[in-house]
């Protein structure tokens, strides 16, 4: 994508109570979503990438879904339980061989499989080949790059661009795992200590809407009609959390 599209991109994903990189995901995943429906399905690499990385993950899976389209579902989920079969198929096969006791002795007839440069037993086998894939969930490949394009951007436009600036000052804000993200991937800069001041000031506001759909609740004599704060719980699942599908996950620290 050359920097002007990105540019614009960007700026015209700034909208109220919405981070503009989770709204930019979702509209790229929805696109990626009909091309290979459309065009992907068709193609020998395409759909081999896809059953390499043994389909997409849950979240992807169910996107891709929606779109309905039963034929390219039948031809990508075909190969899948074919696959998911063979696996189970052979870690059979290699217990039936080592029950047989076959004299030859290879290491098949123990039940064992050898797999780089390690032997495995059947179950490890199954295991192994059961929870592995050579590949990641192409789509969450796709989210990943465009979130780091766009957030490394993003500092550079805020402090490059005075229109951008002002846009983002009236509207901007990221959700906790962009803005996680946006601080890993950039360094240090007075744009980024902007951006973080803007962010606070629009948690603020959403602080104030959960404490006063709180303060209604308690004094339900006299409800009144819900001011601004109306919808301010979903908007802050979604600034906490970002939009379904977003990687939102923390480290643990090892007990
Ligand atoms: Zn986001
Ligand atoms: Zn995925």
């Amino acid at each position: 994508v050359d920097k002007h599209i990105l540019f614009h991109e960007l700026r015209d994903a700034l909208r109220h109570d919405t981070c503009p990189i989770c709204s930019i995901v979702e509209n790229r995943i929805k696109k990626a979503i009909n091309i290979f429906l459309h065009e992907g399905i068709g193609d020998a690499e395409t759909r081999n990438a896809y059953i390499k990385a043994k389909g997409y993950c849950n979240y992807h899976a169910w996107k891709l879904r929606e779109a309905g389209d039963p034929l390219a579902h039948a031809i990508l989920y075909k190969e899948l339980l074919e696959h998911h079969k063979r696996d189970i198929e052979s870690y059979l096969e290699q217990k039936r061989n080592a029950s047989s006791r076959n004299p030859s002795r290879s290491l098949s007839s123990l039940g064992m499989f050898r797999k780089k440069g390690r032997f495995l037993d059947g179950k490890e086998y199954l295991i192994k080949e059961s929870n592995t894939a050579p590949k990641q969930c192409l789509l969450c490949v796709t989210v990943k790059d465009v979130e780091k394009r766009y957030l490394q951007s993003l500092p550079v436009f805020f402090e490059q661009d005075e229109q951008f600036k002002n846009d983002y000052v009236n509207r901007g804000v990221l959700c906790n795992p962009h803005l996680r993200k946006l601080v890993d991937w950039n360094e240090p800069s007075e744009a980024l200590a902007g951006i973080l001041e803007i962010q606070l000031g629009r948690l603020d506001i959403n602080i104030d809407h959960l404490e006063e759909i709180q303060r209604k609740a308690n004094y339900q004599h006299s409800y009144k009609e819900p001011g601004a704060e109306r919808g301010g719980w979903i908007r802050a699942v979604n600034l906490y959390v970002g939009s379904p599908g977003i990687e939102n996950t923390f480290e643990h620290d090892k007990v």
